[in-house]
């Protein structure tokens, strides 16, 4: 059993990485949060990551390069 199973990291289905989840702005740069409802992670603008902190929570085990290192 692997602690940085992919299918925790799944991303909403209704995600996209060039815009917000929330909003739908597609500029500038996008957070990754995870949403505390789907459980499931979205892209956010800067803006929805303020506003919107009671629904999506920074998930910092997230790993950054799924391919790169093998954790064990
Ligand atoms: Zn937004």
């Amino acid at each position: 059993m692997t602690l940085f199973d992919d299918d925790s990291y799944e991303f909403h289905e209704m995600d996209s990485k060039d815009r917000c989840f929330r909003c739908g702005y597609s500029s500038g740069s996008f957070f990754v949060l995870r949403q505390v409802k789907s459980m499931k992670m979205v892209h956010l603008c800067e803006e929805c990551l303020l506003t919107g902190i009671s629904d999506y929570y920074l998930d910092n085990t997230r790993p950054w390069s799924p391919k790169g290192k093998s954790r064990k």
